[in-house]
């Protein structure tokens, strides 16, 4: 954890205010004070919309904005240690996951200044249809307007990477509301854009109360796009409550995987494990439900219960910690209870199923019927679910049986089985012989379903970020 706690300001129009009110933000390892945060309101939102919306009257060249992107990677990979050791103290990620988080925030904006450079319109062929004969047409992009961004605790550096680098690369100022718990990376983020000479206004970092803020975000026209990432109930809310703007939802999931017989099973298992746990499964695409060929199945707990009982619980500040804490107690709580209710229900506890010290340990439940909240709702923990199957219909049944559809994955030396599974997954994207937790930077990533309505990766959202002009020329 850090040393001493540091007090930071908000970012609005190229200057750090301070409001005389704080946001604290504790560790959720220790509850120690990391960090005091001037705390923004309805005010300070209004004026950071003011300030974006000044700062696209005076548009940057996409070589500009590129530039900047290009020296913001520089910069996050000459501070990388420093990044990894703030999501750590804010977010209690183990430094392990930090340093991978705050690495893959560099890709996002290398990939984020290429797409400022390549962004271009089509061209329409009009001699395609006789009313078109003796006409040119072609499409430009121009961004959409002012974007205001909200994300979650769980990856506070690269999520923020993945809202305010594509809309730079569009051409979008932004107003960002980081999580209340996590808003260190998104300042840190802030000071580095700045440093690599970002014009006042183009970011606007607000933390403070999500309806106050958010409030603001939908009610001001000149907000064209709302880019959410987080839990479903907020996220589907922030959509009905602004019909007239886009509103790009990336939510949560229940992450499948189906382990064929056929498969590296051992491999698998190793791979699982891993992806089960990390940042004791606060991520959306955790591994949470694992369904194993029959045949296969003894195999498989017999080489990942071993990985599992392997992984270091402890404080996420020291370097071989797999496993840290929840966000908090009542995060915590709530897992505990998912177990009991699945415990009480007939499911077996193979391993965890308690806490070590103040810590969830790794908990991997057998036999858990499927209406149970392990087996249909997000976990957002350190608990996944294994169970046998017969058929690959069964399993693919199985996998699709819940609301959500983010990411799922298939292991199979069968590419006939992986390709099937790959169609019939209902899922924003299908892994095959990797954990479906894999994701890099350039990948278009999102749900169908519950799990949102759009695609985030630096080329699928500046799409989202610009609107296309149809210009028509009469030869
Ligand atoms: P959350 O509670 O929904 O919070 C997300 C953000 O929304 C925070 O900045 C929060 O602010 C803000 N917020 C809360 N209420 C609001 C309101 N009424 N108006 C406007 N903003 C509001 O989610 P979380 O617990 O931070 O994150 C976990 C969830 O995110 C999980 O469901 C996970 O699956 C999902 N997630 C999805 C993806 C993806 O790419 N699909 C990636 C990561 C996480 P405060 O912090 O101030 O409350």
């Amino acid at each position: 954890m850090v040393a001493t706690a540091a007090e930071k300001k908000l970012y609005v129009d190229g200057e750090w205010i301070e409001t005389g009110e704080w946001v604290e933000v504790r560790s959720p390892f220790d509850g120690s004070l990391v960090a005091r945060v001037a705390k923004a309101g309805a005010a300070e939102a209004r004026a950071a919309v003011d300030a974006a919306a000044r700062a696209m009257a005076d548009p940057l060249p996409a070589h500009k904005r590129a530039e900047i992107l290009v020296r913001v990677a520089g910069y996050l990979g000459k501070r990388h240690e420093e990044a990894a050791r703030i999501i750590c103290a804010e977010a209690g990620k183990p430094l392990k996951a930090a340093r991978v988080e705050a690495a893959r925030a560099m890709s996002t904006f290398t990939m984020a200044a290429v797409e400022a450079r390549t962004l271009a319109g089509d061209v329409i062929p009009m001699d395609g249809t006789q009313a078109g004969e003796g006409k040119l047409a072609f499409t430009v992009r121009h961004p959409i307007g002012v974007v205001g961004a909200i994300s979650p605790f769980n990856f506070p550096l690269n999520l923020v990477a993945h809202k305010i680098a594509p809309a730079l690369a569009a051409g979008c100022a932004v107003v960002l509301k980081p999580a209340s718990q996590t808003p260190l990376s998104a300042l840190l983020l802030a000071e580095l854009m700045a440093e690599a000479g970002l014009p006042p206004g183009w970011l606007n970092v607000l933390v403070g109360p999500a309806a106050e803020i958010g409030d603001v975000l939908v009610a001001d026209e000149r907000v064209k796009l709302l880019t959410f990432t987080g839990s479903g109930p907020v996220g589907w809310k922030l959509r009905e409550r602004a019909p007239r703007k886009r509103v790009n939802l990336e939510l949560g999931n229940a992450t499948p995987v189906i382990v064929e017989a056929d498969a590296d099973v051992a491999a698998a298992a190793a791979k699982l494990a891993g992806n089960a746990f990390s940042f004791a499964g606060q991520s959306c695409i955790s591994v949470q439900r694992i369904y194993v060929q029959r045949a296969a199945y003894d195999a498989f707990l017999a080489a990942f219960l071993p990985c599992v009982e392997a992984l270091k619980v402890g404080d996420p500040a020291d370097d071989d910690t797999d496993v840290g804490p929840l966000i908090d107690r009542a995060n915590r709580d709530r897992v505990l209870e998912w177990i009991e209710e699945a415990r009480a229900a007939g499911a077996e506890i193979l391993a965890g199923g308690a806490l070590d010290g103040e810590l969830l340990r790794p908990t991997v439940l057998g036999n858990a019927a499927p209406d149970l909240k392990v087996s249909c709702d997000e976990v957002f923990g350190p608990l996944c679910t294994v169970s046998a199957y017969d058929s690959l219909d069964e399993a693919i049944a199985l996998a699709n049986g819940t609301r959500f559809g983010l990411q799922a994955g298939i292991f199979t030396a069968s590419l006939k089985t992986a390709l099937r599974a790959a169609n019939e997954l209902e899922f924003g994207g299908v892994v095959v012989n990797e954990a479906p937790t894999f994701r890099a930077d350039q990948m278009p990533y999102g749900g169908v379903k519950d799990s949102g309505n759009t695609r985030e990766g630096p080329a699928w959202a500046v799409r989202e970020m610009t609107e296309e002009r149809l210009v028509v020329v009469q030869l």
